[in-house]
């Protein structure tokens, strides 16, 4: 008896961005973009292409908000950019912070929709957790994400205005390229399926990587995806930023139950796609994410399995202690069942880091992340049964 899971709901027959009125967001275009955008707001065209490499400085560099700011632009060229154009970010409608340092931003964009993202400080670097959509399309049975019903692709805009808001609220403006940065990395481990809303990833990791743009390694981007197998050869050639498998099962049987796209891409047809990843090496792994579910998938026989099915692949397996969630139907396993799997997964000559949850207190963990007003919209449905 199988149900009839909506496990792809089209991304194509997404609800776009309402088209916003007034003036245009400058956040987000690409180099090419922006350069049209700029010539048809009047930009003489030989001057084009510096104006965008000065803008892009004074954007992602010094995080301007605002055209007055930017100083080697004449008064008048300001004046003109500031009546075509905006330079905006998602609005941080709730921060919090947790007891261990990390930050949840709760954040509205166009439309009233709300997304998540999540700052993890660490010693040695300081993780960026940025979502792609509004909820997600997958209905992954651990996953608090996969649960919330409305869904929306994110603008590029949107995708790398996360990260703007974060270093406002971190007040990271304005350093060297070899000062240390407190977000030296950026995980899209948020909410939605980045490679169900590839271009918009795609441009808004381009922006993330150029030197005039925000400057970060594309080895300090993991870009994580359930498996949507047509897409991961696009990652490696149009991106070129690390990779991470939401893997979480040694057979098709159970993956087709944890996260139901292995029903359209099986194991097999996912680790073919993850062999051919361009560049592999020690240097630059795939992350296997192992999410740790008592009694489900975390046996020793499993673990067996696991590295057996990955043999050949330079890899390192993150086993996730599932993160409980209100209705969940899933138990954390035992620690000692943990220590007992990453211990053969070790032997067998693989990485296995236990990621320890940060941010539990405030919902900021793997899999917790939900908006605020979604979350309001089930507890009245439930208040009111029927409603
Ligand atoms: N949609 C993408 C990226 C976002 S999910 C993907 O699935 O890969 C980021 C990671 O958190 C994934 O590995 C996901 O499987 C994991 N995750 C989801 N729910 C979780 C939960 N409740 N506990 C622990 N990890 C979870
Ligand atoms: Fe979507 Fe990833 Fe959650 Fe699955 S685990 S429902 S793909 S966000």
């Amino acid at each position: 008896m199988t149900a009839i899971v909506p496990i792809l709901r089209d991304a194509l027959t997404l609800p776009r961005k309402p088209r916003a009125e007034g003036p245009r967001d400058l956040v987000g275009l690409t180099r090419e973009e922006m350069r049209d955008a700029l010539v048809a707001a009047g930009t003489p065209e030989n001057l084009a292409r510096m104006r965008v490499g000065q803008i892009w400085q004074w954007i992602y560099h010094k995080g301007a908000r605002d055209f007055d700011a930017m100083s080697n632009l004449s008064r008048d060229y300001r004046a003109q950019l500031a009546g075509t154009f905006a330079i905006s970010r998602p609005e941080v409608v709730a921060r919090q912070v947790s007891a261990d340092g990390t930050r949840k931003y709760l954040l509205r964009i166009d439309g009233g929709s709300e997304v998540e993202a999540v700052y993890i400080p660490e010693t040695d670097r300081g993780t960026l957790c940025i979502s792609s959509q509004v909820g997600c399309t997958l209905t992954c049975s651990f996953c608090h994400t996969g649960t919330q019903r409305l869904v929306r692709n994110l603008t590029a805009g949107e995708i790398v205005g996360q990260i703007l808001a974060a270093r406002d609220d971190l007040a990271e403006w304005g350093k060297a390229p070899t000062d240390k940065r407190l977000i030296s990395n950026i995980v899209l481990m948020g909410m939605g399926e980045p490679l169900y809303n590839f271009e918009a990833v795609r441009d808004a990791m381009r922006i993330t990587m150029d030197n005039e743009g925000l400057s970060l390694s594309r080895r300090r981007i993991t870009l994580s995806t359930s498996g949507v197998v047509p897409e991961i050869a696009r990652v490696g050639s149009e991106i070129g930023c690390l990779l991470a498998i939401s893997f979480h099962a040694t057979t098709d049987a159970v993956r087709d139950q944890l996260v139901p796209i292995n029903r359209k891409w099986n194991i097999a047809a996912l680790l073919d796609a993850c062999r051919a990843y361009p560049r592999l090496s020690n240097s630059e792994r795939i992350t296997f994410e192992y999410v740790m579910l008592k009694g489900i998938n975390d046996s020793d026989a499993d673990a067996r399995r696991l590295v057996k099915l990955i043999a050949g692949i330079p890899a390192k397996i993150n086993l996730i202690p599932f993160n409980p969630w209100p209705g969940a139907p899933y138990e954390r396993s035992d620690p000692e069942r943990i220590e007992a799997f990453a211990t053969i997964v070790n032997r067998a000559g693989y990485a296995s880091p236990v990621r320890t949850p940060r941010g539990e207190d405030i919902m900021a963990a793997c899999g917790q992340l939900k908006s605020a007003s979604e979350r309001a919209r089930r507890a009245r449905a439930e208040a009111r049964p029927g409603a």
